[in-house]
């Protein structure tokens, strides 16, 4: 079969095979090309040519975009666009989408579990017991779970799911997010002095973006009163690394838990892997074969929206449209 005038390339990806992706593009008989690359020039040359990228970790900045004079749609793997410069893409009448919905079940489920291992103190004892020593003092005080308080930064899909099955363990939620109005159901919506006051766990679920960076930062951590537990498994640059290690270290909070850093890897050199109270997950939150195949499988059908003109059902820069309505 002749490739149609479609070409498509993968600017980087972490999953093994692109089979789905392949099988994909088949149907529309693009030419689907796996780059692997991550450096600005590289991506220029990789994918100078293309019609529609998809895209996971590579950056894609200004200067990336503005050289890929063909490129009409740029398709995420995974929920966060903190990859692209949005602003830079619309401007060039980019249409940029995500997949914001194939994870959810496995994002807070994530959650609940890094949660209980804190709270049970599994892994602590884990490691004690295959060093021999098993002694449950070495671990005391465990807390209940039942009765506390979770504080939600961000209260969105991830959120909300999160919160509705905590709830199941007798746990109160409250939650900071400046963009609701209105809370989910067994939320209590609050500011974010309140959230870092009153929780005995703090979990994040807001996206990267100029106003989350460093949210968690010397400040935030000073007002956590009650040593709380954090959770993060939304983006590594929301908290600020040399603040969540002298709060850790001072017992300011508990203990934490982050499937995601900065950066990613974290190098094994790091301060936090000597804290035997901070648990470190190679960003693991969404993975299951069944939500990658997902993930790609709608990716692709965001770029193939894209290519032949019709709206994204998930769009994350829909004033692209304005200038650029596809009819
Ligand atoms: P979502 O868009 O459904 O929800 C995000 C919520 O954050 C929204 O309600 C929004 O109003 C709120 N928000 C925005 N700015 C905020 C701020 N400054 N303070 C507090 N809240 C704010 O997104 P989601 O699907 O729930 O995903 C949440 C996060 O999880 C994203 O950062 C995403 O990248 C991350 N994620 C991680 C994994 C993983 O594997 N660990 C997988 C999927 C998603």
């Amino acid at each position: 079969m002749k490739p149609n005038h479609n070409r498509v390339v993968i600017t980087d990806c972490d999953h093994g095979s692109i089979e789905e992706e392949k099988r994909e593009f088949s149907l529309i008989r693009a030419e689907l090309i796996l780059a692997q690359v991550r450096e600005e020039e590289d991506l220029i040359r990789a994918c100078k040519e293309a019609d529609g990228l998809i895209n996971q970790y590579a950056l894609l900045t200004r200067k990336v975009l503005e050289g890929l004079p063909k490129c009409k749609v740029v398709s995420r793997y995974g929920v966060g666009v903190d990859s692209i410069d949005l602003k830079a893409a619309t401007d060039l009448g980019i249409i940029v989408a995500n997949v914001p919905d194939y994870c959810i079940d496995e994002v807070s489920n994530q959650t609940i579990a890094m949660i209980l291992t804190l709270i049970r103190k599994t892994a602590f004892f884990d490691q004690k017991v295959k060093s021999n020593q098993w002694d449950f003092h070495l671990g005391i005080p465990i807390y209940r779970i039942h009765g506390k308080t979770l504080g939600l930064i961000g209260s969105g899909r991830i959120g909300l799911e999160v919160a509705k099955k905590i709830s199941a363990f007798g746990v109160k939620v409250i939650a900071f997010d400046p963009y609701l109005q209105k809370a989910g159901e067994g939320i209590e919506l609050t500011d974010f002095d309140t959230v870092l006051k009153k929780s005995d766990f703090i979990s994040i679920h807001c996206p990267l973006n100029e106003s989350t960076r460093h949210l968690m930062g010397e400040r935030a951590f000073q007002k956590m009163e009650k040593k709380p537990i954090l959770i993060n498994t939304s983006r590594g640059p929301i908290i600020d690394p040399e603040a969540l290690y002298m709060a850790l270290r001072d017992k300011t909070i508990a203990a934490a838990a982050l499937d995601v850093t900065v950066p990613e890897p974290l190098p094994t050199d790091h301060p936090l892997f000597q804290l035997s109270n901070c648990i470190i997950l190679p960003h693991i939150g969404s993975a299951t074969y069944f939500t990658r195949r997902k993930m790609a499988e709608l990716a692709c059908h965001n770029l193939m929206a894209g290519l032949s003109g019709r709206h994204l059902p998930y769009c994350v820069n829909p004033e692209v449209y304005q200038d650029n309505s596809p009819g």
